[in-house]
């Protein structure tokens, strides 16, 4: 079903979800499985699975040269997607990233999660290879999120790479990023509000956003997108803080702002387990605000590390 419809059909009442990211290569389904099991009890309508493209690795020789191998760190989405919903009969949303992957690697994926009967894919640009090198597209590859959006939405008209008659037309529910604090390549929120208010137009149907630690944040947001025309739902997404290194790691990578009460409360525990109640403290009070806010889902990033959530969840579904 579509992320739109369980949304509707829940009335007004807040739903429960989660990300998971694929494992490691090398290890097995079970890790996932492991990650999923003890969140069931919260029913999650859906469950994401992030897509992850390839990384580079260097080997050694013995003359001395470095080889620069190409190769999946977290290969699986869509197998992942399918042993979900066979196993948990909830759907799956698989992430689709325009890096790393051509538009007939694209086309392919998208036919096989068609023919695997999903119905709702989340549509990302990726983040860039190296931090300093910026995001450079992949060759026969899409530049921007709004590209990929448009090649899903073409297949949902019929239109497929190269064809010249009417195809089969997919019907995917579209989802898209959305930044509360800004994308941090956009040179101000107008200009970031734009491109967010095109991939709406061009047929976004949800906005999942970026974590955040203020709930002033997401209202605000939500706010601002109304002014500029963009009605759909809007999902936040949220993730507590675990440990007294993610002060600096996650305004790092996630360009986020922490807020100062949440940043000294840290900074006064003695140990990392009361970091830990803390950072989970922190996310049942920003939860139970969000559903009085009126959030229709809260959607948290697992990591695939369940326990944090299930604790989150337990005070509040
Ligand atoms: P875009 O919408 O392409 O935006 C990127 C920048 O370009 C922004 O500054 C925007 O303002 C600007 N822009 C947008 N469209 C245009 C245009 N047409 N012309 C010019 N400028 C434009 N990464 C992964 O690798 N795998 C994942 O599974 C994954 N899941 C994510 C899930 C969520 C909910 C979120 C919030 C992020 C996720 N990411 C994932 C990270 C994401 O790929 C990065 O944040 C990336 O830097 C931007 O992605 P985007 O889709 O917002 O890009």
């Amino acid at each position: 079903m579509k992320i739109t419809e369980h949304i509707e059909n829940a009335g007004g009442k807040t739903l429960f979800s989660f990300e998971l990211l694929p494992p490691v290569k090398g290890k097995s389904i079970s890790d996932i499985y492991d990650a999923i099991d003890p969140l069931m009890e919260f029913n999650p309508p859906f469950i994401d699975v992030t897509y992850h493209r390839e990384d580079y690795i260097y080997k050694q020789h013995d003359n001395g040269l470095l080889e620069k191998v190409s190769y999946r760190k977290r290969p699986g989405t869509v197998a992942i997607c399918a042993a979900i919903m066979n196993r948990y009969k909830v759907d799956a949303v698989p992430h689709l990233i325009c890096g790393g992957f051509t538009k007939e690697e694209t086309e392919n994926a998208l036919i096989d999660l068609q023919f695997l009967g999903i119905d709702n894919v989340l549509v990302l640009r990726g983040d860039a290879r190296h931090a300093d090198s910026g995001f450079i597209p992949t060759p026969g590859g899409h530049a921007y999120a709004t590209d990929l959006l448009e090649q899903v939405a073409n297949m949902n008209k019929g239109k497929y790479l190269f064809e010249d008659h009417d195809a089969y037309q997919t019907d995917f529910c579209i989802g898209v990023a959305g930044y509360p604090e800004k994308h941090f390549e956009a040179p101000n929120l107008k200009t970031d509000f734009k491109y967010l208010k095109q991939k709406v137009d061009m047929g976004a149907e949800f906005i999942v956003t970026q974590m955040f630690f203020d709930n002033s944040k997401y209202s605000e947001f939500v706010e601002q997108c109304r002014a500029n025309g963009i009605n759909v739902p809007i999902i936040p997404g949220l993730k507590p803080i675990t440990s007294s290194k993610q002060l600096i790691s996650l305004p790092k990578i996630f360009h986020l702002d922490l807020p100062e009460n949440l940043t000294e409360a840290i900074q006064a525990c003695k140990n990392e387990k009361e970091v830990k109640e803390v950072g989970i403290e922190w996310m049942i009070q920003q939860c139970k605000e969000l559903v009085k806010l009126g959030a229709p889902v809260l959607h948290f990033y697992t990591m695939s590390n369940p326990e944090p959530t299930r604790r989150i969840a337990r005070e509040i579904f």
